[in-house]
Parts: C-alpha cells; structure tokens; sequence
C-alpha cells in the first residue's frame, strides 16, 4: 500500500520525520503553492529560495530512486494551495495514509488539522529542534517570568554543548559583555559569500520576476545556497572566516556591510538545509581545537541554542493570541518608507537598502535600526509584523513573530524580553559609522536638523510612563524625565509627533 508523504517548502532536510521508514512504493508529495507565496507579498528573492532549495531537494530524493510528484507554481492544474493538492494527489495515488511533519506555522497546522481526504493522516513532530513544544511548556510551567537566560541553562547543561562537567565552559554562561565593540577601521570584514545560479535557479528567478514583478526586494544579486550541499560549503565559511570575530562585533553595524561577521545561515536553518545541532557542534569544535575564541562561539551558539529555540516555544505556547498582542496599545499605520527606503536617516535607509537588495539585514538593524524606529513611532503591530514577514528571507512565523511582538515591539508587555528594546541616536552611533554621514546631526535633541532618534525616544517613555516607569531596566532614563518640567515635556512630545504626522502612509 502506498504512503504519502507530504514535504513542504521550509522542511528540505532528508531525515525529516515525514521521510523516515520510507518503503517501496511510497509518494512524496512536494507543492509549490500560490496560496503561501502571496498570502503575504514575499520579497522576491525569498520566494526564489524557498521554489529553487524545494526544486533542488526533489531532484536530490529522485537521484536516491523515490518517487517524488511535485507540482510547480505554474502547472496548469496547480490549485494553488497545499490542501487542495494534497485532496488531488490522494485521487492519483490511492495512499492509505498521508504523513507529513508539523508544519512551522499555526495556520497551516490547523488547516491540516481540520482537512478530510478521507484516509488516515499522520502529522509527527518536527524533532529538528533541540526542544520539542513539549518541553518548553514544561519549561515555562508555573515560572512568574520567562527569561531565555534560563532556558538556555538548560538547554546547555541538556545538550553538553559548551560544558565542562556540569560547568559552563570558561566558567561563565554568558560572555555578551565583551559583545559589543564598535568596527574599527582597521578591521576587514570578510568577503560574503554568494552561489552562481544554476539553470534550476535561472528558471525559477524568470518565473518569480514575472509572475510577482510587484512584491517588495531586488531579485538580483541573488546568491543565496538553494542545496544543502551549498549551504554546508557556506557554515564551513563562516565558520573559518568570520566566527573569531562574531562575538566582539555581534552588534556592530556599517556602511555598505550588511554581513558584518554574522553567518547569514538562517534561511538555511529555517529551510532545514542545516540542522541547528550540526551548525552548534561545528561551531564547538572551532573553540575545542583553538580556532576561535569562547566569547565568539558561546554568542554564536546562544542565538541558535537560545534565542532560536526560546521564541519557538513562545509561539507554540501563546498562539493563536500571541499575534494579537498589543500592549502599548500602538496604531500607527506603517511609514511609507519602509517599503522605499526613501528616508533621509541614514541608519534606515541603510538597513532597508541592505533588505530590499539582499532579503537580509543582522540582527541589531532589525532590532535597534527599524524594530526600535518602529516601536517609538508607535506603528500598530500587525502592520510592523507582516513587514519583518514579508522582507526577509528567514521569515516564518514561528521565528518572526516573537522576534517582533516580543523581543522588538514589547506588543505582547514583556513576556519574552524584560524592557522595551529602545535607543536614542546615542546607540546608533556608538555601533555604527551612519551618524557621520547622516543630514541629522545625532548630538542634536530638537529641531529641524536633530536626529529623529533622540525626541521620538523622550516621546515613547513619556507616552508609556504609566505602564513603565517602575521597570527596574528603565530607571535611569525615568529618573532623568523626572527632572523635566511639564512644559518641556510636552514641547518634546509634540516635535514628535509632528515629525511623525509628516512621514508618507501608503
Ligand atoms: C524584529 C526581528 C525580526 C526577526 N525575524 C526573524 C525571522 O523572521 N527569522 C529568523 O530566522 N530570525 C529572525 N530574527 C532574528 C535574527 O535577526 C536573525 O535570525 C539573524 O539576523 C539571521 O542572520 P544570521 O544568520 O547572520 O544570524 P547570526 O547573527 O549569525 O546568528 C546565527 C543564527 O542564530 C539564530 N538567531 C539569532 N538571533 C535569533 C533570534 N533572535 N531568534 C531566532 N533565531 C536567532 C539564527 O538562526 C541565525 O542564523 C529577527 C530579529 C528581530 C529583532
Ligand atoms: S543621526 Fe539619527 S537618523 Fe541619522 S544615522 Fe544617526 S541615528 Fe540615524
């Protein structure tokens, strides 16, 4: 009897859970459905890599001799949706089952859940992660606070992962303090690292510049990996080139290097081109054999341990609600210039520059360049959380939206980060070269020629002094805005507002 598996577009790892116990005679099912490129206008180059890496997976399975039926964007008969080939593919093959691994996103969960094809489906855990949502629930059970710090402990002492014994390495969790140098002129950053596209690739970047011409991103230089094969040779990269010098650099940003010495692997690792624990022990192995320091590789390791772990327990959790949250009670429609990048701040124009020519920025433009403009200005948090969605080539659900709602827009009132990630220009300059060519000037505090940093955040603390004034994290700002006098208060508020009355909405 036939089995059908179903594989979808971010699981391309060849021991998913869908995959296993193959058996002669079984179908896998591959889609690339119209529904999941638009439902959101996807950057272009997003959807190239996810159609390419799914086209390239497919080819991989057939050279092992399985039999894949995959149905391209523009087959005729394409429906344009998983379920509806999933019900065509159960008339062509009369399976007596369907397996398939739990999808990354609770929508498409619960579609799948609710599907009648008439015979048996299997949904198994996707058990990539280190932690199954299992045992993050556990984990966050009858704690007052989640804090990532602790979870990570766990997953430290869990995995082995940079212990000795039952010791951190180097006898400290955390090394961040030593994570947060400015780039100096003297140092190089490496080259990035980008693939020629093959004739695979080459049709699919003909088809998505014609059929989605009018979603957000540069379609050229594209020169992401589309194969495991690729990505691995660009971990090996990373791994020699950059990751002595991803600690000390973690949060610096500059001029034209989108990359700085972060790894650029996250599509690779949502996509399931690599897997999270072969990435962390490749990078354990570098500080085991004195390639690379411990302060770079603990970093390294905790976004991926940590972080990448922790906000995919938080959305298991807390959906469906968890996209509803908005505790600042934020509604500002989303600037126009988010999608231009036409802004004369030059951090912004930078950072969305870098997004719509590569679908990547690092994480500190996403979270104190456009998380941090974006949260000040109050923009309503559905609006910021499709844009993160849309213009990213990690992007997906699971990982984007506690990104945005937690960690960067403080929508869901603390639950996953402990204060509002917000800066004035100050921060921006201190990590960064754009303030010296900025037309604001970041020393100043108000006027014509002030960097909107600096009024927008005095704004945001007095507008939520209400709800945050007794965050232990924020107190020496408040004590400063206790010495302002009303007038001056308002005066700051309404310069703000102003500048924000005046930005273009679509
Ligand atoms: C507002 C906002 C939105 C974000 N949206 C996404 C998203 O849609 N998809 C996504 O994968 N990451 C997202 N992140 C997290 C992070 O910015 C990216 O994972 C990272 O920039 C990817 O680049 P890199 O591979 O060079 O990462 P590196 O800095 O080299 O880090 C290595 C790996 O650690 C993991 N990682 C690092 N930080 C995080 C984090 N906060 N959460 C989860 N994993 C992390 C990623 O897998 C990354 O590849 C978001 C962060 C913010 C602040
Ligand atoms: S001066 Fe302000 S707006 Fe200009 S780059 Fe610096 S932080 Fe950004």
């Amino acid at each position: 009897m036939t089995t059908l598996r179903l594989v979808l577009g971010d699981q391309l790892t060849r021991d998913v859970a869908a995959l296993r116990d193959m058996a002669h005679g079984d179908v896998v099912l591959m889609v690339e459905a119209a529904a999941e490129t638009t439902y959101v206008k996807h950057h272009k180059q997003k959807i190239v890599f996810v159609l390419s890496a799914m086209r390239h997976f497919a080819e991989e399975l057939r050279a092992e001799g399985i039999t894949v039926d995959y149905i391209k964007l523009d087959d005729i008969s394409n429906t344009g949706s998983i379920s509806g080939e999933l019900q065509r593919a159960v008339i062509r093959h009369k399976p007596s089952q369907v397996i398939l691994t739990s999808p990354g996103e609770w929508r498409v969960l619960s579609d799948f859940r609710a599907l009648d094809l008439g015979v048996a489906i299997e949904i198994r855990d996707d058990d990539r992660f280190f932690a199954s949502t299992e045992r993050f629930a556990q984990w966050a059970e009858g704690r007052k606070a989640w804090r990532m710090e602790f979870f990570y402990r766990e997953m430290r002492r869990e995995t082995d992962l940079l212990m000795e014994g039952d010791q951190p390495a180097g006898g400290q969790w955390n090394f961040d303090s030593d994570n947060r140098k400015r780039l100096p002129k003297s140092v190089q950053v490496p080259q990035h690292f980008g693939f020629p596209a093959d004739a695979i690739t080459r049709e699919v970047l003909e088809l998505v510049g014609e059929t989605f011409a009018d979603h957000f991103g540069d379609l050229a230089p594209f020169e992401w990996a589309v194969t495991r094969t690729d990505a691995l040779r660009a971990l090996d990269t990373f791994l020699r080139d950059a990751l002595p010098n991803f600690g000390t650099y973690q949060d610096a940003m500059a001029t034209g290097e989108p990359f700085v010495f972060h790894a650029a692997i996250s599509p690779y690792l949502n996509a399931g081109l690599l897997t999270p624990r072969e990435v962390c022990v490749a990078a354990e192995r570098e500080y085991i054999e004195k390639r690379a320091p411990l302060n770079a590789v603990e970093g390294f390791i905790r976004q991926i341990l940590g972080w990448r772990e922790y906000v995919r327990g938080v959305y298991w959790l807390k959906m469906p609600d968890y996209a509803e949250t908005n505790a600042l009670d934020a509604t500002r429609p989303l600037p126009w210039l988010y999608w231009s990048g036409d802004t004369d701040m030059h951090c912004m124009a930078e950072a969305i520059g870098q997004t719509r020519r590569h679908a990547y920025s690092h994480h500190i433009q996403r979270l104190m360049v456009t998380g941090n403009f974006a949260l000040l200005a109050g923009v309503a948090p559905k609006q910021i959380a499709e844009w993160y969605l849309v213009v990213y080539a990690d992007a997906y659900e699971w990982v984007e939206l506690p990104n945005v709602q937690g960690m960067s827009q403080f929508a869901d009132g603390g639950l996953l980060a402990s204060k509002p990630y917000i800066s004035s220009g100050a921060y921006i300059d201190r990590m960064s070269d754009f303030c010296k060519s900025c037309v604001y000037d970041v020393k100043l505090k108000s006027g014509p020629k002030a960097c909107p940093f600096n009024y927008l955040y005095w704004a945001f603390l007095i507008r939520h002094a209400a709800l945050l004034r007794s965050n232990p994290r924020l107190a020496m700002p408040y004590r400063t805005l206790e010495r302002w006098d009303e007038g001056h208060k308002a005066a700051v508020t309404a310069e703000a507002e102003a500048f924000l009355d005046g930005l273009a909405v679509e």
